[in-house]
């Protein structure tokens, strides 16, 4: 099989209201797939990143010189959601439809758009609820003899915890959460998540719906906030080919994952000791991954890579250095205030390009 390698979109949302209340300057910008960041205290040093995308949704305003936001002149250099949906969730729903695994994971700080970009907010809706009517759409209007199941699962990691954002009533949790397991055949999955069969778009909508319900309720309880936490979302697709004898099947993993600006609260193993528990060893180990899979793909030795320290890594182990066509979205701040911040995005996110998967198509006769 041949090698992909994951594929690195950036996006740059407008200024929120702290920031323009705060006067602050973009730090952000992009030229076609290039995007530079300048460091506001060193008018010296910008530097540029390349990746496959690069998304203006800086918006609408900018300063003028007597410091007040206007209207960007054209407006039209917005990237809205339906231009990220053409870039990044097509190309997925395709390669869906061809029986690969695909995996959407958005990357960034709190606030940055991530779930923006994944699930979106009222009618600007992000890039799962698009991806679902299209599916829907395409299975409808496909002319073939091919036979569909689509079963749709949802889950949070928090706290190395997996907790099914599906499952009726939250007494009946599992103390702990639910276990994950691993199968020579299958790889890494958690035991006893709920995987609902789905017939529509509608039904998609109203699962997602019940599912972020779920997670407000379940980190108010944990007296956590959900920035702390990993959303999962598992789109599992079955076509059965019955002329031809055979059945395609493929995962499609979309994951909203915590704020990426813990990451470095728990650095060193001393921090980790003191947290007492690690809220964010998925993210830590995600960082550890991605940058020993880099590591493989420079040419360098590495002897073994940490997918089994993690929940999330477990869970994503196809999709990093994998069977899986995998994209990343990375979201940033364009405020100077939030320059480090971004900047460790950019980075990270440079990381992740590097790495190599190999999708082959999953089918085999239908039995
Ligand atoms: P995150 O999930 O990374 O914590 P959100 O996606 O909730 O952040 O975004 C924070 C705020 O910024 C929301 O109010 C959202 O509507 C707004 N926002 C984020 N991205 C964009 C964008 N591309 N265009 C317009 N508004 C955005
Ligand atoms: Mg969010």
């Amino acid at each position: 099989p041949g090698k992909d390698s994951v594929k690195v979109a950036v996006r740059v949302r407008p200024f929120n209201k702290r920031e323009r209340d705060a006067g602050s300057q973009c730090v952000i910008t992009m030229s076609s797939t290039t995007t530079t960041i300048q460091d506001p205290r060193n008018q010296q040093s910008p530097r540029t990143f390349t990746f496959d995308y690069a998304y203006w949704s800086h918006s609408g305003f900018t300063r003028s010189k007597d410091g007040l936001y206007v209207p960007e002149e054209p407006a039209s250099r917005y990237a809205d959601q339906g231009h990220v949906f053409l870039d990044l969730g097509q190309g997925i729903l395709d390669n869906a439809l061809q029986g690969y695994n695909a995996t959407l994971l958005a990357y960034g700080q709190t606030g940055s758009g991530k779930s923006y970009s994944m699930v979106g907010y009222g009618p600007n809706k992000g890039l799962v609820p698009t991806l679902c009517e299209r599916l829907f759409q395409a299975l409808r209007t496909n002319q073939d003899s091919r036979q569909c199941q689509i079963f749709f699962s949802m889950l949070e990691i928090y706290n190395e915890q997996v907790i099914d954002l599906l499952s009726r009533g939250s007494g009946s949790r599992p103390p702990g959460g639910l276990k994950v397991r691993e199968e020579q055949q299958r790889g890494f999955y958690v035991e006893g998540l709920r995987r609902v069969p789905c017939e529509s778009s509608a039904q998609v909508a109203q699962l997602m719906e019940q599912g972020t319900r779920t997670r407000t309720t379940a980190s108010t309880h944990m007296n956590a906030s959900s920035s702390r936490s990993h959303m999962l979302i598992v789109l599992q697709l079955k076509q059965i080919f019955s002329k031809e004898n055979i059945t395609k099947q493929s995962n499609i993993n979309l994951v909203d994952l915590a704020g990426s600006e813990r990451q470095r609260s728990l650095g060193s193993e001393a921090d980790r000791l003191k947290e007492g528990t690690a809220i964010n060893l998925s993210l830590t180990t995600l960082g550890n991954v991605i940058s020993s899979l880099a590591d493989v793909a420079l040419g360098k030795r590495v002897v073994h890579i940490p997918y089994r320290y993690s929940v999330l890594t477990k869970l994503l182990q196809s999709a990093l250095g994998g069977n899986s066509r995998t994209i990343m979205i990375a979201t940033l701040s364009p405020a100077d205030i939030c320059y480090e911040e971004s900047m460790s995005t950019l980075r990270f996110a440079e990381r992740a390009k590097r790495i190599q998967n190999r999708a082959v198509v999953n089918e085999g006769p239908t039995e």
